[in-house]
């Protein structure tokens, strides 16, 4: 009797034990979660949503995806030219970029760092210079070998003429970057010891970058100690051909950019788009091509999204993933972000060949295969490079230009054009500080904003680290509580940790 007695004693115990469990720790469902934009931000929502709800009590169902083109990838974009396919929007990423390089080891994607890349600008081999608008104020020696040596001796000859012009600022430039890029990867520091965040400005604090924001670039580097030559020359050169933009714009971005002109950068064969195709179709995602989002509106416990086809969808966490600078998505209630200007980069693409006269030079082999511009109003274009050189006669290059190149211009600048193909895009934001920031959370419900990031730089792994946070917050807050519901999905991502 006194040994069943104890039986139910102990069956009760277990009993409310578990039922304690269950208030405390009960699951959570997310049945429809909608994502507006197929590029790298929405893409990474989708994957790290799939990969952290995996061992946590939060269950994700349908993640809807909507896209108003006919393909995915958004910004990472590849163009067609004289039978040559090329990156069109974002090329390049940097060696630190560690979701993106985890995104390729995932996806069994191939990299292409091989650096006599004509999507790389640090090439060892590939000639550089910068013109003023009536000479080449520097320029890199060309002399194309096919013996490694020889061209490895070209580059230390390269490195001595640069540190002739701009001395010991330029390490002092690569102080800049490297602690900027020190801040940056704590992004990728392990959950229990990084917060989830609710606004950009905690999220740039926390990473010791927020007051980059809030001056310019030119301010941070003259404070840094760099010589008025090498902000106005080299260091301008790089704004202009990252972010089409001079070195007023916002210190972060501005280091971020000069992140972007150093070594081993890569980029994804056959096209970095496929880093987002390949996240939507592994994250079991129900995508809506050619379908574009006119509306949002909440009622209380769901959100209704309107697409242009007539169709509309039940969502109980919206994600916006694009920048709502140009986009026409009626919000009921009414949102408010603050103004943002995107900066316009007209991408142009020619197959034919430069016209040495345009630069008063005699050759096209005098020709850098890469010439940046300073600031100077006389200036057409930010950038022309390279693309492919099929002989010394026939090439294809990208330009790229704040306005349009007119057909008249683009008649000087190439003596020969036998394909021309124009690209204008709402490219990034225009840069300025002191920056200001969207909310990420666009209401007091679940209505995301990815892009809330772009103000402190726009690059593929940057929308990969904002979604990463976005998919974070959209669990904890779901859930009510914070860091520890994902604690143990976080120790399944590999390859994140790097030395600090
Ligand atoms: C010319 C150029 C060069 C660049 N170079 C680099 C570089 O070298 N390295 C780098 O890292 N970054 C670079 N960038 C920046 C980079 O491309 C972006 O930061 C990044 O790709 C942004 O990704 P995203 O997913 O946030 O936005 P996007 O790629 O813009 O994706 C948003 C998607 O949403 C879709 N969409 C918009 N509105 C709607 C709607 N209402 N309904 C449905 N769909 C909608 C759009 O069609 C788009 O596909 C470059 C950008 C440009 C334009």
């Amino acid at each position: 009797m006194a040994n069943s007695w104890i039986n139910i004693f102990f069956v009760i115990l277990v009993f409310s034990s578990l039922c304690y469990s269950c208030c405390c720790y009960s699951s959570y469902t997310i049945k429809n979660t909608c994502i507006i934009g197929s590029g790298i931000g929405g893409s990474s929502v989708a994957h790290f949503l799939r990969l952290y709800s995996t061992d946590s009590t939060i269950s994700i169902q349908n993640i809807h995806m909507f896209e108003r083109n006919e393909v995915v990838g958004g910004r990472m974009a590849m163009v067609k030219i004289g039978g040559d396919i090329f990156e069109a929007g974002a090329s390049i990423l940097h060696p630190k970029n560690l979701h993106t390089l985890n995104f390729t080891n995932f996806l069994n994607l191939h990299r292409n760092n091989d650096p006599t890349s004509s999507d790389s600008i640090d090439s060892d081999d590939s000639s550089f210079g910068i013109w003023d608008g009536s000479k080449f104020v520097f320029k890199t020696f060309d002399y194309n070998s096919n013996w490694s040596l020889v061209r490895k001796i070209v580059s230390v000859f390269n490195s001595f003429k640069l540190f002739f012009r701009y001395g010991f600022s330029l390490f002092k430039m690569e102080k800049f970057v490297q602690n900027a890029v020190g801040c940056f990867v704590k992004y990728y520091a392990s959950f229990e010891s990084r917060p989830v965040f609710e606004t950009i400005e905690d999220m740039l604090k926390w990473a010791g970058l927020y007051n980059l924001t809030t001056r310019t670039l030119n301010e941070e580097l003259v404070d840094a100690g760099l010589s008025p030559i090498l902000i106005s020359e080299l260091v301008t050169v790089i704004t202009r051909v990252n972010y089409g933009q001079s070195v007023s714009m916002s210190g972060l971005a501005g280091a971020v950019s000069l992140a972007g002109s150093g070594g081993g950068l890569w980029s994804v064969k056959g096209g970095n788009w496929q880093m987002a195709a390949g996240l939507i179709n592994s994250s079991n995602v129900a995508l809506h091509l050619n379908e574009e989002i006119d509306s949002i509106s909440y009622f209380g416990d769901h959100y209704e999204l309107n697409s242009t086809k007539g169709n509309s969808y039940s969502c109980d966490v919206t994600v916006v993933a694009t920048p709502l600078d140009e986009v026409n998505i009626r919000f009921s209630p009414p949102i408010s972000v603050p103004d943002r200007n995107l900066q316009h980069t007209h991408t142009t693409f020619v197959r034919g060949l430069v016209n040495p006269a345009y630069f008063s030079l005699n050759s096209v082999s005098e020709i850098p295969e890469l010439v940046g511009t300073v600031e100077a109003a006389n200036i057409p274009f930010s950038c022309i490079s390279v693309l492919e050189r099929y002989s010394e006669q026939d090439m294809t290059y990208k330009v790229f230009s704040r306005a349009e190149m007119e057909e008249s211009l683009l008649d000087q600048i190439f003596s020969v054009r036998k394909e021309t193909i124009r690209i204008n895009w709402g490219a990034y934001p225009h840069y300025k500080a002191p920056e200001v920031f969207a909310p990420i959370l666009l209401d007091r419900s679940h209505l995301y904003y990815v892009n809330a990031f772009e103000n402190a730089a726009s690059t593929m792994e940057t929308s990969a680290v904002a979604a990463e946070n976005v998919a974070r917050l959209i669990l904890s807050r779901f859930s009510g509580q914070t860091v520890s519901i994902l604690k143990s999905s976080a120790s399944n991502e590999k390859g994140l940790h790097i030395d600090l």
